[in-house]
């Protein structure tokens, strides 16, 4: 069972495509070995809702990359998100710990790769159902946070159409196979062990192997050891498959571990709808991103973040884990009638979401399991706080701000208005930030900062981009940008 081909790529995400992509048109035979079967393949990036972020200078600059059945393009309003600002965004989220050689790469190819994958047949839109607000008074949609571009139907689009392009253009691909051990040989990586669920193995020799086989996420154990023990209980969002296997078979071989280890994405996630964990059919639609629009309070009735401390975009990915330090690891938040016709029918009218509605606070508070008397004291003092001469904008940071403790800095609209509604959270963790330390060509470098000649890395294994936080959409791009470099080398 032992054969050879030219590249070797470990697993089937977005990352790993990009690069069988980038190595088959170079006329390299390509096999990609992916641990899911057909039916359960395409990693956290079948997950996703296919949000890219890439700099462009507005709708001019990417009209030529997306569907042209979408009749609000003349209507719509895309600020332009120049390299300076994708810049500031990750060195802002990450409070600077992000490594400045990598970032400028993924800035600076964000939409060559994106240009790049259209044209191997990938297909691409505006998120407007989750990017943009409609001014009903002009009929105008304004994209807000940085983030407009996403894949034609999402993470499953994405993965549908990855494949179609690597099947067209001659890549192996072969499901339901584990990767395993690197095979070394002379200092040089040679190959890597598989089996299979039959219990069948073998080794497939390379010139390259290319690491794309996701973080820890799906993990418990090293959840638990690199992240904390509360991080045990987080429920995965995406693929179970994700268990750091090319992580430790990297790190045996003199891969170094790089970037922040102990912190992860992880977000506010569906707490009490039974099936809420690696969903295949729900994906996407089990996370609760509407928070900036409301308030969030633990079960004591109390709040403990500022809801609105920056776009969407740039809070959602550590306010999990803001929510796993509360008591239980659960918060719900809280709207009324005013604001819950603006939360994403995607999310909040998904069959089967968990919510509690009532038509007054102290009924709410009941039906939440909260001290009505805290919960009341909370919205009481959250709507008193309210500077109501500051008009409400959802598209811009508005300013309009509840003075309490912790503050709302935006979007601050009293609680006033029957009926009330609190959706039950949780933490959704949805990957890992440590992975291994690689050069700006994708190539993985050993202790003394030279690559490791045959080894590749990209997507979630690739270390040294995001810390705490994480800007929206960049996970797609990292895949894209670093999976085509390792494969223009491989
Ligand atoms: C619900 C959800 C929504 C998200 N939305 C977005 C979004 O809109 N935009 C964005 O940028 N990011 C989003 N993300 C993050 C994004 O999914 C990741 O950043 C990105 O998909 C990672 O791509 P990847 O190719 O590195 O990993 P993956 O897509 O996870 O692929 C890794 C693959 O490796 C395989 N594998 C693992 N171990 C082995 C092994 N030993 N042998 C063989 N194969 C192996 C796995 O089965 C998997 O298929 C989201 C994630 C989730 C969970």
């Amino acid at each position: 069972m032992d054969e050879q081909v030219d590249v070797v790529v470990v697993g089937g995400g977005n990352a790993g495509f990009s690069a069988a992509h980038a190595a088959v048109a170079r006329g390299r035979s390509v096999l990609l070995l992916e641990k899911g079967q057909a039916g359960e393949a395409g990693g956290n990036s079948f997950y996703t809702a296919g949000a890219f972020r890439i700099t462009h200078d507005g709708i001019p600059s990417v009209a030529d990359l997306l569907d042209d059945d979408d009749d609000r393009l003349p209507v719509s309003e895309l600020p332009p998100y120049p390299a300076e600002a994708y810049l500031a965004d990750m060195a802002k989220v990450t409070s600077g710990n992000n490594d400045p050689e990598l970032t400028a790469a993924l800035v600076g190819d964000s939409q060559d790769a994106l240009r790049w994958l259209h044209g191997l047949g990938l297909r691409f839109r505006l998120m407007y159902e989750r990017q943009a607000y409609l001014d009903e008074a002009t009929g105008r949609y304004t994209f807000w946070g940085g983030l407009a571009v996403g894949s034609t139907d999402g993470g499953k689009g994405l993965i549908a159409q990855h494949t179609a392009a690597a099947e067209s253009a001659g890549v192996q691909i072969r499901y339901g196979v584990r990767a395993g051990e690197l095979v070394v040989e002379d200092g040089r990586v040679r190959g890597v062990t598989w089996q299979d669920a039959t219990g069948a193995a073998g080794t497939v020799y390379a010139d390259s192997v290319v690491l794309a086989a996701g973080g820890f996420e799906a993990d418990a154990e090293m959840r638990a050891e690199h992240l904390g023990a509360g991080w045990a209980r987080a429920k995965v969002r995406g693929t179970p498959l994700n268990t750091g296997d090319m992580l430790r078979s990297a790190l045996a071989i003199g891969a170094v571990p790089h970037g922040d280890w102990s912190t992860c994405h992880s977000v506010a996630w569906d707490a009490r709808f039974p099936e809420n964990e690696s969903n295949r059919e729900l994906t996407n639609q089990l996370t609760r991103g509407g928070y900036p629009l409301g308030i969030v309070v633990n079960t004591d009735g109390a709040r403990f973040l500022d809801e609105g401390a920056d776009y969407r975009n740039y809070t959602y990915a550590k306010y999990g884990a803001a929510i796993l330090e509360q008591p239980g690891g659960q918060a719900f938040q809280v709207f009324d009638a005013t604001t819950r016709s603006r939360l994403r029918a995607e999310e909040y009218d998904m069959p089967g979401a968990s919510v509690v509605v009532a038509d007054t606070v102290g009924e709410l508070a009941a039906g939440m399991g909260v001290d009505p008397a805290a919960l009341g004291r909370t919205i009481d003092d959250f709507n008193a706080g309210i500077d109501r001469s500051v008009p409400f904008d959802p598209a811009v940071k508005d300013g309009r701000a509840s003075r309490v403790d912790p503050p709302k800095s935006n979007w601050a609209v009293p609680l006033e208005t029957a009926p009330f509604y609190a959706f039950p959270v949780t933490c959704g963790i949805t990957f890992t930030f440590g992975g291994l330390r690689a050069d700006t060509g994708a190539r993985v470098l050993d202790r003394s900062g030279n690559p490791i000649p045959g080894l590749f890395v990209c997507g979630e294994m690739l270390g040294g981009l995001f810390s705490g936080n994480y800007p929206g959409g960049t996970g797609l791009t990292s895949g894209a940008v670093f999976g085509r470099r390792a494969g223009s080398q491989a």
